[in-house]
């Protein structure tokens, strides 16, 4: 509307303007849009920044996208000079949902509103949006497809014909990302009262959330510690589950597995669960190693946001359809929450080639 009244302003005849090409006026015409992932290491910030990037230059926004290779410090620095250029709106994707207070305050000051990008901030009233999946639900969905492989639940969710006991370990990622607690948690719930019964068996004893946690969600400690497990608990048993909650964390544990001799006919790979459907684990799905990953979109992730920072920019309220579930400690943050997808073997061709998000010569 604002650019429509300009034109007539300006004597332009056209009366009809596009919404979607460009942002209207005022301050958010060109603005610049500071967006921060946590690294590159993993492919799916790569997608997730590149998508925000692109959809935002669409709409005729500037960004300044910055990656900080797990890097604290360097996340720190980035936002700040995110601020300092005059950024208008921040999308951040944080490393420690809890390391960025006085940067966010900062923003406040300037009247720069931020969008949390997947991973919730913590301990912040400066934060006001929340795009992101259901993380309960992917922990959820984790642990049940550990039970689908395990032969304990169909994948439609009945009973399995298996009985156990089943020897597992369990993986949890960084304790500093919010996300990390949410999927343990919701894997929790389902494989709780399987333990409690006797046919879900962790036998290294570790099962706390503390003590699985994987910081930064490192792979390379995932292996270490699955090489430990095996030392420690497995000398004359063998390992037939390992939730896992990340694709990279799920590498590493297949890793130590194969140098300790799993994944030959007569001991197969035990049913390793993961999240991301990166190209090497749908892969490694594909060749019997990984059982199951989590599917989550980052196209329609990056859609969401871009809307939500549009209609922000444009001094509207964006669209959200969660006002309850997550508390940053300060406040409830208004979030949209999409759906995650469990990916096994047999239809994975329907859900990550059919719908484009990859072709089927990237997963040869
Ligand atoms: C994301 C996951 C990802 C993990 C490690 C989490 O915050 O939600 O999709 O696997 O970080 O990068």
């Amino acid at each position: 509307l604002a650019m429509a009244l300009a034109m007539t302003a300006c004597g332009s005849a056209t009366k009809t303007v596009d919404q979607e090409a460009a942002p209207s006026a005022g301050s958010a015409a060109g603005a610049l849009v500071g967006v921060t992932m946590p690294t590159k290491s993993s492919e799916r910030w790569i997608h997730d920044g590149d998508n925000v990037k692109s959809s935002l230059e669409k709409l005729g926004y500037q960004v300044d996208l910055q990656y900080a290779e797990n890097d604290i410090p360097t996340q720190v620095n980035q936002i700040e000079n995110q601020i300092t250029k005059g950024a208008k709106l921040l999308i951040i994707a944080s490393i420690d949902g809890t390391a960025i207070t006085t940067q966010l305050q900062q923003a406040a000051d300037a009247k720069i509103p931020v969008i949390a990008y997947d991973r919730l901030i913590r301990n912040t009233p400066n934060v006001d949006y929340y795009a992101t999946f259901d993380n309960h639900k992917v922990g959820v969905q984790q642990a049940t497809s550990l039970l689908v492989g395990l032969g304990l639940k169909k994948a439609d969710g009945s009973d399995g014909d298996a009985k156990g006991p089943f020897n597992i370990e369990i993986f949890a990622g960084s304790p500093d990302d919010n996300n990390a607690t949410f999927f343990y948690n919701g894997a929790m719930e389902v494989l709780k009262p399987y333990i409690d019964k006797g046919t879900l068996v962790v036998k290294s004893g570790e099962t706390d959330f503390k003590t699985v946690a994987i910081l930064r969600w490192d792979p390379a400690t995932a292996q270490k510690r699955m090489e430990d497990l095996i030392t420690k608990a497995y000398s004359d048993a063998k390992v037939q589950g390992v939730l896992s909650p990340y694709d990279g964390l799920s590498i590493g544990i297949l890793s130590a597995l194969k140098s300790s001799g799993y994944g030959t006919a007569d001991q197969p790979y035990p049913v390793v669960t993961g999240q991301d459907a990166e190209v090497a684990s749908v892969k490694s799905i594909i060749a019997d190693e990984q059982y199951a990953t989590i599917y989550k979109d980052t196209r329609k992730l990056a859609e969401v946001t871009v809307k939500m920072a549009d209609a922000v920019l444009k001094g509207g309220k964006p669209e959200v359809n969660n006002t309850t579930d997550y508390d940053n400690g300060n406040k409830v943050v208004p979030s949209y929450l999409l759906e995650p997808v469990v990916v096994y073997k047999d239809n994975y061709k329907q859900i990550l080639v059919d719908s484009g998000y990859y072709t089927e010569d990237q997963l040869k």
